[in-house]
């Protein structure tokens, strides 16, 4: 481990700097988070969820840490793979971007983290992306060309300090649209519209619409203001999206964009065949149906957010065992809390305070989740022979659960406390494990046979946040 975090405070690893830094709030005490979000032309896969856990649970901890956070993410809801999914479907671009920046809500909204405090959307900031590319061609650093706009990028010094890239090396990233490019580095801005294309805005330069890159660049500032804390996406958006951020923002306004460029890493699949088809195989929705939010969260913050990631059934099961290992520690303390013992263990004060301690330090240093569940296992395993030994009072066990409890609360795993032990006779339970196992290995209709077995015993099954439970079936209203 760096020594970074026993200097206290928290911090972080950035892309541009390529050391742990430390995150230092603004004047207000307050931390300005930008990352960016999904384009809106289909249902957001697995792959797209890493970011959004990532960074709602660094927004969680940092406020644990006494921070204010506001955490920005946009919705890319006009581009060239949404006019072309429109296309295919036979609808209008707006309603298609529409339907699907819903469904990204509703999908993320199912993994109980809370929302991003500004959610802005490209269709809504198209005034101020026009004035920051007005100001970009008042420093000469952007030119029009052929109803397109782009950036001169040879003007622009700092280019590729972000990616490492030298300018000699580069190969453009656009597709050479316009012929009337000064240089093939030169990326656009604004481009012309295109006869087919039905959402579009005026501009100084003609009808048209915003390139992808200037779109964060304005969206960030206007949320954020310049010089803002922690700018964050997926490490594939390193080059060339957010080198363009840099030239962008920077270019017009000098200063620095961004304190700290914090990229999260891929995740793995299987094989090819897997790759290629992920968008089918693993929507989100499609994960979160088979798999509780709680385990999908353990999933990825069982790993560094720098570490690439494999998705395979297998690493799930394994973060449902993380999550069972850890309810079985809390309904362990409500069972002793009914025995219930008359001493106090210091043992297991140790273990709590220890614990937590533990906990905090991994998240300050590069928010190492996975760290931070070991602390947690470590809590857990003074916990259960605490509750072996049967010592501890009511009183303390009370205290080590709402301790753990809290510290979950933090990874937004709080859901999973089963709360007060229910009546539920085994026989039911018992059914209840088959049918999760069931609807985990995709068998629907055994999953459905299971559910009507427990209904007959006089259970419903309903979707708590902690997972599936069984709750007695009411008397109907006027059967009494
Ligand atoms: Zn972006």
């Amino acid at each position: 481990m760096s020594g970074a975090a026993d200097e206290g405070g928290v911090h972080l690893y950035s892309t541009i700097s390529k050391r742990k830094e430390p995150l230092v709030p603004d004047a207000e005490g307050t931390v300005g988070i930008y990352v960016c979000g999904p384009t809106v032309y289909g249902r957001i896969h697995i792959g797209n969820a890493r970011p959004f856990v990532v960074f709602s649970v660094l927004k969680r901890f940092l406020e644990r840490r006494g921070v204010r956070v506001r955490l920005v993410s946009n919705l890319t809801d006009v581009n060239d793979k949404i006019y072309t999914a429109a296309a295919a479907e036979g609808v209008p671009s707006a309603e298609l971007a529409r339907r699907y920046s819903d469904a990204y809500i509703a999908d993320t909204d199912r993994l109980g983290l809370g929302r991003p405090d500004v959610e802005p959307r490209v269709t809504e900031s198209v005034p101020g992306i026009i004035a920051l590319i007005e100001e970009l061609m008042q420093r000469g650093l952007a030119y029009a060309a052929g109803g397109d706009v782009y950036y001169r990028v040879e003007r622009f010094p700092g280019y590729g300090r972000l990616s490492g890239r030298r300018l000699e090396d580069m190969v453009s990233g656009e597709p050479a649209t316009g012929a009337a490019k000064e240089s093939h580095l030169d990326f656009a801005l604004w481009k012309g519209r295109k006869p087919d294309e039905d959402t579009w805005w005026e501009s100084p330069w003609g009808p048209g619409r915003p390139g992808w890159h200037i779109e964060c660049s304005a969206m960030a500032e206007e949320a954020l203001g310049r010089g803002f804390q922690v700018h964050g996406g997926g490490i594939d958006l390193i080059f060339p999206h957010h080198e363009n951020e840099i030239a962008q923002s920077e270019g017009a306004h000098g200063g620095c964009m961004a304190q700290i460029w914090m990229h999260n890493e891929m995740l793995e699949l299987g094989d090819e065949k897997m790759s290629k088809s992920l968008g089918n195989i693993a929507p989100l929705a499609d994960v979160l149906d088979r798999w509780p939010a709680e385990v999908v969260i353990a999933y990825f913050l069982t790993s560094h957010y720098r570490s690439k990631l494999p998705f395979s059934d297998e690493r799930l099961g394994e973060a449902r065992a993380v999550v069972e290992r850890l309810t079985n520690a809390l309904k362990a303390i409500d069972r002793a809390m009914a025995t219930g013992g008359e001493g106090h263990d210091a043992d297991l004060t140790r273990a709590i305070v220890d614990g937590r301690r533990e906990f905090f330090r991994a998240l300050d240093d590069d928010f190492g989740t996975p760290e931070a569940f070991a602390a947690l296992f470590e809590m857990v395993r003074g916990i259960n022979r605490a509750t072996t030994a049967g010592e501890a009072s009511p009183a303390q066990l009370r205290e080590a659960r709402h301790e753990l409890l809290d510290l979950l609360d933090v990874l937004g795993l709080a859901g999973i406390d089963p709360g007060p032990a229910a009546e539920v006779p085994a026989e039911v339970l018992s059914l209840l494990d088959d049918r999760e196992r069931a609807r985990a290995a995709r068998d629907f209709a055994g999953a459905d046979a299971l559910r009507d077995r427990i209904r007959a015993l006089g259970y419903e099954v309903t979707d708590g946040p902690g997972g599936p439970q069984a709750t007695p079936i009411a008397p109907e209203a006027g059967s009494a």
